[in-house]
C-alpha cells in the first residue's frame, strides 16, 4: 500500500539529513561546553563518541548515489548502531555499572550490525532494510532501557525517568515505524521520501538527540551530588566534616526550638593522642582515627549524625533523645572506644566526652560552648570519662572511669 497524497516525493531527504547533521554538531558543541563546566563528568567522552558516530552515519547516508552502496548503506547504518552502542556505554559509565554490562552492550551492537549486514544489505528492497534497522535500534534502545530501569536512586528519579522515557519512546517509535513501513511502502528511493516517511525521520532525529540532553542532565546531577558529598565529607574517615555538621546542628536546633532536652551534642577527644603519633608515627595515628570513626559510625542510630570535628576530635548529634538515654549512649561509646581491638601495634586508646542537651531557643555557638566546657572538665578530671553539662556554670561529673 502507498500513501495516496504523498506518493510523490515530499522533499529531498538530503535536505533533512543536512539538518540532522547540523543538529548533531550543535549537540556535540553543547556537550563540549557542558564538559568544560562539569570537569571529568563520567560518560561524557562516550557521549561525544556517540554523537560523532551518528554524524558520520548521517553524512554517509546523505552521500548515497555519490558513494558506493556498501558505504552509504552498510557502513552508514553501522555508525548509526554505533550511536546507540556508545550511548549505552555512556549510561553504563555514568551509573557505574560493571564491565559485563558494557561488554554486553558492545556485543549486542556487533551482533546486530552483523545481522543487518547478512539480512539487510543483500536486498534491494528499501522496505526490508528499514524494518531491519528499526528492529536493531529498538533492541539497542531496549537494552539501555533495562540498564536505566535497573538503577534505583530516589534522589535522581526524575533524571532517570526522563532518560528511560526517551529510550522507551525510541523503542516504541521504531516498532511503529517498522509497522508503518510494512503497511505503507516508503517507495524505492530513500532520498525521496513521501510526507509520512519524511515526518517519521524528523521525529526520529528529535527523539534520538533528546536522549543526549537527558543523559547530560543525569550526568550533571550525579556530578553535582558527588561534589556536595565531597564538600561535606571528611577525607580520612568518610564521616561528616565540620562544615556539614555545623549546618546540621543549626537545622536540628531550629527544629527543636520549642523542645528543650530533645537533642544532645556530644564532643569527644582522644586522650594523649600526641604520644601515639610520637611513638608510632603519623600513619599509625591516622589509622587509629579512622578506626575510631568507623566505630562511632557503626554504634550510632540512623537518626544520629557523626562528624570528625578536628584532628582527633569527633562530634555527634543525637536527635530525638532525652538526657538519661544520651548519657547512657555516650557511656556506651566511651566503653567501646576503650575496648577497641585490632588497632595497629596493639595500641590502647581512650576518649574523653563532653555532652550537652539543647536548651529552649539555644543557638549553635552556645550549644557547642557548653559541650566544649564539659569536654574540658572531662579532660581536667582525669580523661576517659563522660561529662554532662548540666546548665550550671560548672558541669557536674556524672561518670568516672570504671
Ligand atoms: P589530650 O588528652 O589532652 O587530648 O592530649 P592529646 O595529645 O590528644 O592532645 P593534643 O591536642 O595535645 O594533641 C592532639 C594531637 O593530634 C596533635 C596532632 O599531632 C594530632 N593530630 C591532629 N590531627 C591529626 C591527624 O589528622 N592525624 C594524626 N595522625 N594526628 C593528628
Ligand atoms: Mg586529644
Ligand atoms: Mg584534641
Amino acid at each position: 500500500m502507498s500513501v495516496p497524497s504523498g506518493a510523490c516525493a515530499f522533499m529531498s531527504m538530503r535536505f533533512l539529513l543536512a539538518g540532522y547533521a547540523t543538529a548533531i554538531l550543535a549537540v556535540m558543541l553543547s556537550c563540549a561546553i557542558a564538559g568544560r563546566g562539569v570537569r571529568r563528568m563520567r560518560g561524557l567522552n562516550w557521549l561525544m563518541a556517540a554523537l560523532g558516530s551518528a554524524f558520520v552515519g548521517v553524512v554517509l547516508i546523505a552521500a548515497r548515489s555519490h558513494i558506493s552502496n556498501f558505504f552509504s548503506i552498510v557502513v552508514a547504518n553501522v555508525f548509526i548502531f554505533g550511536y546507540y552502542a556508545l550511548l549505552h556505554q555512556a549510561l553504563a559509565d555514568l551509573l557505574e555499572r560493571d564491565l559485563r554490562v558494557r561488554r554486553l552492550g558492545l556485543g549486542l551492537a556487533v551482533f546486530l550490525a552483523g545481522a543487518f549486514y547478512l539480512y539487510g544489505c543483500h536486498t534491494d528492497q528499501l522496505q526490508v532494510r528499514i524494518v531491519i534497522v528499526c528492529a536493531v535500534v529498538a533492541i539497542q534502545a531496549g537494552a539501555s532501557l533495562i540498564l536505566v530501569l535497573g538503577h534505583e536512586d530516589e534522589a535522581l528519579r526524575y533524571q532517570l525517568r526522563s532518560v528511560g522515557s526517551l529510550l522507551l519512546a525510541v523503542l516504541v517509535f521504531q516498532v511503529g515505524r517498522a509497522i508503518i513501513t510494512l503497511v505503507w511502502s516508503p517507495g524505492s528511493d530513500f532520498l525521496q521520501p513521501n510526507q509520512l516517511h519524511a515526518f517519521m525521520g524528523f521525529l526520529y532525529c528529535i527523539l534520538a538527540l533528546a536522549i543526549v540532553g537527558a543523559i547530560i542532565w543525569l550526568g550533571v546531577s550525579l556530578q553535582q551530588r558527588e561534589l556536595e558529598r565531597l564538600a561535606n565529607t571528611d577525607a580520612l574517615t568518610g564521616l561528616l566534616n565540620r562544615r556539614a555538621f555545623d549546618r546540621i546542628v543549626k537545622q536540628e536546633l531550629a527544629g527543636a526550638m520549642l523542645e528543650p532536652e530533645s537533642v544532645c551534642l556530644v564532643l569527644l577527644d582522644l586522650d594523649y593522642f600526641k604520644s601515639i603519633n610520637d611513638t608510632h608515627g603519623h600513619q599509625v595515628g591516622d589509622e587509629v582515627i579512622r578506626q575510631v570513626g568507623r566505630l562511632l559510625g557503626a554504634c550510632t542510630r540512623s537518626t544520629d549524625y557523626v562528624a570528625r570535628y578536628g584532628g582527633e576530635e569527633f562530634a555527634m548529634l543525637l536527635t530525638r533523645i532525652n538526657r538519661p538515654r544520651a548519657e547512657a549512649a555516650a557511656e556506651r561509646l566511651r566503653c567501646a572506644i576503650s575496648s577497641i581491638s585490632g588497632l595497629p601495634e596493639e595500641i590502647h586508646t581512650t576518649a574523653s566526652f563532653g555532652i550537652a542537651m539543647n536548651r529552649a531557643g539555644e543557638n549553635l555557638h552556645s550549644f557547642f560552648a557548653r559541650s566544649d566546657e564539659a569536654l574540658y572538665l572531662s579532660k581536667r578530671s582525669g580523661r576517659n570519662r563522660v561529662q554532662v553539662h548540666t546548665g550550671l556554670l560548672k558541669p557536674a561529673l556524672v561518670y568516672t572511669e570504671s
